[in-house]
């Protein structure tokens, strides 16, 4: 290996092993975290083996929420992690999959790049991902990268992957290369202990394939005894100082405090021969962090959508919440009601007792009805409500029917012949037939009408938020929709695409065509969350 040959970036590896989802991103974000705290200029990314572009094409119960970035990448949810943690924004770059690589290994085989060469998984795979993870170094933009490995060590679609670290740990040496490794110890009850053996074994499927890791991160439902540390760092070949353990913790924002209460900042900024001295700025961190877990009291809300069985596919929504919560000293309760169970007759049964109501973004007919009638609902009983993207298309849709009484409006999402198509497909969408990749995404600008909850939100005129749709507020039917209450309060400056609407008669009824639920951080919770939680708490 070469010796401590300084590069003005460094990079850190964040691999697992044993079992997946033990919050590769959590951790990752959280070492972020701390080292940005530190005074470091930090950029994080994630390597998805999987084949698929991007998860634009994936279903959400496969692979949970589809975070959307400022540039439009459509990606993994753990770069919401990210930007929530690091109050950064991702681009493109940030998200690499192997479909995106081999598509770009294979175009540059076509236009004749490779001209002669056998075109293989090493170099030239290995090659196309090095390539990405330097590139969001930006060349010394950024003092370190962090990136994240998906999947398990001893997985065939990662085995690409591990072998770039290793080629990139011998070319730039020690010192400017630090691999974590985040494992799992379960408790077997019947035993009464923890058991390492796995960890041991995954650390030497890693060694396996050339990489020995600086620092593990494991993964426990209880203590780990000194002892216990010392054995993993004989066998795993790190020093007991690096052996770290992650406890479950009642909230992930609690994770980075307990890494650094173990020393991980430190432990890598030694690896990396960077500088520890910079004390760690976490007061803010702390702070919301004694927020959530000190509330002063409750809000419940009712978050009506169709994926409602895995958390993880309203991720980001969940998060804004706990974001706009603390912000308002209180814990917000959500409480996911089925759109497909709610009928005529329960509707008042399902969403009694929820101060505020929540209709989710979403695709496709299932449970479109039940949506409605929660929006319904809401605005006929003035209980705070807010709808995002498709759940915006619902309270025009319920609102046209109901208040309008154009009985059979619809979104042509759903009825392509709808007689009062009140939602309908872009202009720009007309012509599109393939599905990856070709709604309209990422940031836009947007003109808030003063006055508007909305604008009392934000407090100013021009915003840009993130967008993944294909369908629209029809606008022909925007005068009559004014006349009877509901305004629409936020523009697209260029285009005129209606981004809000709010009935300014109701405590708090706002729908949005945009996502805000993919800009909160933790030291910037989404205004428009922060006074829905507030009209909530009444
Ligand atoms: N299905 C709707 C559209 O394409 C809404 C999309 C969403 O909620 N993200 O416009």
């Amino acid at each position: 290996m070469k010796s401590n040959k300084t590069t003005s970036t460094k990079y850190i590896f964040v691999t697992g092993g044993v079992a997946s989802s033990l919050g590769k991103g959590i951790i990752s974000a959280s070492i972020g975290k701390l080292l940005q705290s530190r005074g470091y200029k930090v950029t994080i990314q994630k390597l998805d083996p999987y084949i698929n572009i991007d998860p634009g094409t994936l279903n959400p119960y496969e692979h949970g929420e589809c975070f959307v970035t400022q540039d439009g990448a459509e990606t993994d949810l753990d770069l919401g992690h990210y930007e929530r943690f690091l109050d950064i924004p991702l681009f493109q770059a940030n998200s690499v999959t192997t479909g995106k690589v081999y598509q770009e290994v294979i175009s540059k085989e076509r236009r004749g790049d490779y001209l002669g060469k056998t075109v293989q998984v090493i170099p030239h795979i290995t090659d196309e991902i090095k390539r990405r993870i330097l590139l969001v170094g930006g060349r010394g933009k950024a003092d370190v990268v962090i990136t994240e490995i998906g999947g398990t060590v001893g997985d065939i679609e990662s085995l690409p992957y591990i072998e770039v670290v290793r080629q990139l740990r011998y070319e730039m040496g020690t010192g400017n290369v630090a691999v974590v490794h985040l494992t799992l110890v379960p408790y077997l009850a019947a035993a009464g202990e923890l058991k390492t053996k796995p960890t041991q074994h995954s650390v030497k499927m890693l060694l396996e394939e050339g990489v020995q890791p600086d620092a593990l991160v494991l993964r426990t439902e209880r203590k780990l005894s000194d002892d216990m540390r010392r054995k993993v760092a004989l066998f795993c070949n790190v020093d007991k100082d690096s052996v770290v353990e992650s406890i479950d913790v009642s909230t992930i924002y609690e994770v980075p405090l307990r890494m650094l209460d173990q020393k991980l900042d430190i432990t890598l900024l030694n690896k990396l021969n960077l500088s520890a001295e910079q004390k760690p700025a976490l007061d803010d961190w702390r702070k919301f962090v004694y927020s959530i877990q000190n509330p002063k009291r409750t809000v419940t809300i009712g978050l009506v959508g169709k994926y409602v069985e895995l958390p993880d596919a309203y991720k980001s929504i969940i998060e804004s919440f706990i974001h706009a919560g603390a912000r308002n000293d209180c814990k917000v309760k959500v409480v996911s009601v089925h759109s497909a169970t709610v009928t005529e007759e329960n509707v008042k049964e399902k969403l009694n007792g929820f101060q505020g109501i929540l209709v989710a973004p979403g695709f496709g007919e299932r449970g479109f009805h039940g949506k409605v009638l929660a929006a319904q609902y809401a605005r006929e009983n003035n209980v705070p409500f807010m709808g995002i993207c498709l759940g915006m298309q619902i309270a025009v849709v319920e609102f046209a029917r109901n208040v309008l009484n154009l009985c059979d409006a619809h979104s042509t999402e759903m009825v392509h012949s709808s007689p009062h198509p009140v939602i309908d497909l872009m202009e720009k969408q007309k012509g599109i037939t393939e599905k990856g990749g070709t709604m309209r995404l990422g940031a836009y600008p947007c003109k808030l009408e003063k006055g508007s909850k909305a604008y009392v939100a934000y407090g100013r005129v021009e915003i840009s938020e993130r967008h993944r749709h294909r369908y629209e507020f029809n606008n022909a039917y925007l005068a009559a929709f004014e006349k009877a209450g509901m305004k629409a309060t936020g523009h697209n400056p260029e285009t005129g695409l209606v981004e809000i609407v709010e009935i300014p008669a109701h405590k708090w009824f706002v729908g949005v065509q945009f996502h805000p639920e993919y800009s909160s951080t933790v030291l910037h919770p989404h205004p428009l969350f922060v006074d829905f939680v507030r009209a909530s708490l009444g």
